[in-house]
């Protein structure tokens, strides 16, 4: 088996698959925080802009990728689609492990694909800028490249424990000409209420969103963004799967098991969707595994039910697996997994019975992580390390039944901006 699959430049989409158009029964609609009535896209316009509100609503199968937005995507797409061979001599395991690497483009990680997009759409509706909140930083970085690229001011609320751990995700954004403040701050009512009370207050991601959200809809000219959870971000990270999917098809190889870290669930479904269109329209069993830190399990002990997006409760309501609006979760260095909640699509599709959850925890996340880097030479970010940890229980589990299956997981970003949590944990 070759090392790299084909980059071909034909394998670049020219659509996003939206999975709605296969779905039987839908997921339930964002309600109306006033007035518990769904949501239309008018009540989302003066937070987000049109396009990106349609993005999510469309309900064609396959949804065009604009020409500007494909031109950016051509500098880093397709990524590759990588055999891990050297995992699986390690392992000394009968199954076959694939990944896509999305650290190659200039953020280092696949949140870029949905920056462009968004950007791409605000520009169009002659919006002035875009504000949002990070965790790891790496929204935050794909957030301010893609402003830079189509010439939008961004603001960020970055969760402070990441702010003060990863330093160097501040410059990264400072560098794209972004301007971030440190959450909870005391520049919004939201972020003042935890500030007042302790100004070294950790942060959470459900708190750095009511900060961006209030500074978008006081602002004039600005509009929100977010980098997960929503359909429409789901939907443009589905340019992951089905490049893996043409690039698979060309090795002859087509997945059993397909594995991805979650923490708002957009790397998961990327890579995931357009391979679940074939269980749901074509008869194929693959397996879908989702993981997410123990420290912060959503999936695997949270509630489905309708529940706040943000901390304060200033978005819609949103039906999804979640912790509840107010959980902190413990200061974890996959700080892009740290979020209450889940995507609604991701969620319904769980339910349904299609993807199951596992949590895991930290020390064997860095374990998976080491391994990976002795064996594949890569050093793959903290979140997406949750994912190899469950890629090896699964081809260790293969060996263990000598059976000859594929995994296919999504290595969603480098953890090059990573070296405190590494330092700990690796020696
Ligand atoms: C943000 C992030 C995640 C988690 O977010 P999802 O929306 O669940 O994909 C995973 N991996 C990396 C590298 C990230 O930056």
């Amino acid at each position: 088996m070759k090392r790299f699959l084909c980059r071909k430049e034909e394998f670049l989409s020219k659509s996003f698959y939206n999975i709605k158009a296969d779905l039987k029964e839908q997921p339930k609609p964002f309600l109306h925080p006033g007035t518990k009535q769904p949501i239309t896209p008018d009540d989302l316009a003066p937070l987000f802009p049109m396009g990106f509100i349609m993005d999510g609503g469309i309900p064609d199968r396959y949804i065009p990728i604009p020409e500007e937005v494909r031109e950016k995507m051509a500098l880093y797409r397709p990524t590759s689609l990588i055999y891990a061979s050297g995992l699986k001599k390690y392992l000394d395991t009968p199954a076959d492990i694939f990944y896509k690497y999305e650290g190659t483009n200039p953020m280092g990680s696949h949140k870029i694909n949905t920056a462009l997009m968004q950007a791409y759409h605000a520009a169009k509706e002659g919006v002035r800028g875009l504000c949002t909140e990070t965790g790891a930083g790496q929204w935050g970085s794909a957030l301010s490249y893609a402003g830079q690229m189509f010439g939008l001011d961004i603001e960020v609320f970055m969760v402070r424990t990441s702010f003060r751990s990863k330093p160097g995700r501040k410059i990264v954004m400072e560098m794209n000409g972004a301007r971030v403040h440190e959450s909870p701050s005391n520049l919004t009512d939201s972020g003042k209420k935890y500030y007042s009370e302790d100004p070294n207050h950790p942060g959470s991601l459900g708190i750095a969103i009511s900060e961006a959200v209030e500074t978008a809809v006081k602002g004039k000219g600005i509009k929100y963004s977010l980098g997960s959870v929503l359909d429409g971000v789901l939907l443009h990270q589905t340019v992951i799967g089905q490049e893996a999917l043409l690039q698979l098809n060309d090795a002859g190889a087509y997945p059993d098991v397909v594995i991805g870290a979650v923490g708002g669930g957009s790397n998961f479904a990327g890579i995931s969707f357009p391979f679940l269109k074939d269980v749901l329209t074509g008869g194929k069993k693959t397996r879908f595994i989702a993981v997410e830190p123990e420290a912060c399990p959503s999936m695997t002990k949270g509630e489905l039910k309708y529940d706040f997006g943000d901390s304060i409760g200033s978005t819609p309501l949103i039906y999804m697996h979640t912790l509840g609006k107010d959980f902190i979760p413990a200061p974890i260095h996959a700080g892009g997994l740290r979020y209450h909640g889940m995507a609604p699509l991701v969620s319904h599709l769980a339910n349904l019975g299609f993807i199951n959850a596992v949590a895991v925890n930290e020390t064997k996340v860095f374990d998976a992580a080491k391994t990976f880097v002795k064996t594949e030479g890569l050093i793959p970010a903290p979140e997406s390390s949750h994912a190899i940890a469950i890629v090896i229980e699964e081809a260790l589990k293969a060996k263990k039944e000598n059976k000859k299956i594929n995994i296919l997981f999504n290595c969603s970003g480098h953890g090059m901006f990573d070296m405190a949590a590494f330092d700990k944990h690796i020696k």
